[in-house]
């Protein structure tokens, strides 16, 4: 299971649905156990939070059984507040009936005490209440909880039912408030030839970041004649993009031997819209993401000229040839180009002038690595 962003807030896996399934299961055959034989209880779900809980909980209940909900408001935020409002009440005659309260969580008890004065004139046999989550260190009313699905600890929790501002209640499992990631991932971005190398090489030392170029990676196999060598080079002799897949999980691969990284400067990777999905993806797995892209900002015709002047001492093969060349530009406009786009709707997208000395692009750069 992955950390979620909600908002501005960051949720780790804290139970599992699994869990979650056994803890409802149990609630609901103690809850039958502790009812006299033929008894029809009036189970209340407490809005909007139980949802999920009483779906779940009413199905594996064995037996017979009415139910209704009320809906209350009770958080501001991630604060628990005292206010509690009734949005929607009662109308069931319960005279005489045996009522169970579900519950998805207990805390301060603000709630629970609005619930216990609502039922308190309607002449109900008797009132009990099941909740699936309880926080102890936060409880400050003298009232009782028949049934408690799990006790936990007084953090944040959203997912099953609850919710931050609106959102999580649909995750199947829950998942607690945690910090933000601290690494920092950036994609150097730009057209073959803007200096998304040399620059890299700069920045890494500068922000003590891993820097993976896929293109070296590449061309490390190639030299070294590895499987993954001999497939790439067929793509890149002609200036062709190597299959996603493969990069994908060569990438993969290269974040996997940096495990403790304080964060890495991508070079030449995302390329494709489903690399940069792939990418976000994986990054979300480890409770990352990517805070930028910084792109280098060049004309075509100037880097074509660049590059063929680079080919005279770089060794690379497709720094020679015009054609080639002109393919890179081909498969950039057309495959890569986009992701500007992509990165711009998330909001990390950053143009940067890359016409200039070396020391005063890096100056650019730099400012804007300062601020992700
Ligand atoms: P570069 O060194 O970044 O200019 O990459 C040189 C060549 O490696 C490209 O023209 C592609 O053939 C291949 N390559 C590098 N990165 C990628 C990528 N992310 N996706 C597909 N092919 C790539």
């Amino acid at each position: 299971m992955n950390t979620i962003k909600l908002h501005d807030l960051y949720f780790k896996p804290f139970i599992s649905k699994e869990e979650i399934a056994r803890i409802v299961k149990s609630l609901a055959k103690q809850v039958k156990e502790d009812l006299p034989k033929d008894e029809i209880p009036f189970f209340v779900g407490i809005l909007n939070g139980c949802f999920l809980f009483a779906a779940d909980f009413i199905r594996e209940f064995n037996g017979n059984c009415e139910v209704s909900f009320v809906k209350l408001a009770s958080y501001e935020g991630t604060t628990s507040t005292a206010n509690v409002k009734q949005l929607v009440g009662i109308n069931e005659d319960l005279t005489g009936r045996t009522v169970i309260i579900l519950e998805d969580i207990v805390d301060t008890g603000a709630t629970l005490q609005e619930i216990y004065n609502i039922f308190r004139d309607k002449k109900v046999k008797q009132l009990k209440v099941a909740t699936l989550f309880f926080k102890p260190e936060v409880f400050k009313k003298e009232l009782p909880i028949a049934y408690i699905g799990k006790s936990i600890e007084d953090k944040f929790i959203v997912g099953y039912g609850l919710d931050y501002d609106g959102l999580g209640r649909n995750k199947a499992a829950i998942y607690q408030l945690t910090a933000p990631p601290k690494m920092k991932n950036i994609v150097l971005f730009g057209p073959p030839g803007a200096g998304k190398g040399t620059q890299a090489t700069l920045l890494k030392e500068k922000y003590d970041l891993v820097h993976i170029s896929t293109g070296d990676v590449f061309r490390y196999n190639i030299k070294n004649k590895t499987e993954l060598g001999v497939l790439a080079k067929t793509y890149m002799d002609d200036g062709n993009l190597v299959p996603d897949e493969v990069t994908i999980n060569m990438l993969k691969a290269e974040v996997e031997k940096n495990a403790n990284a304080n964060g890495f400067i991508f070079d030449g990777f995302p390329r494709t819209e489903s690399q940069a999905i792939a990418l976000d993806a994986f990054l979300a797995e480890k409770g990352a993401k990517i805070n930028g892209m910084v792109a280098l900002e060049v004309s075509e015709d100037l880097l074509v000229q660049r590059l063929l002047e680079r080919g005279k001492t770089s060794g690379r093969t497709d720094d020679t040839d015009e054609e080639k060349i002109r393919n890179r530009f081909n498969e950039y406009n057309t495959k890569t180009a986009i992701l500007k786009e992509f990165y711009q709707e998330q909001g990390t997208y950053y143009g940067v002038n890359g016409v200039g000395s070396i020391e005063d692009i890096t100056d650019s750069l730099s400012a804007v690595f300062d601020t992700l």
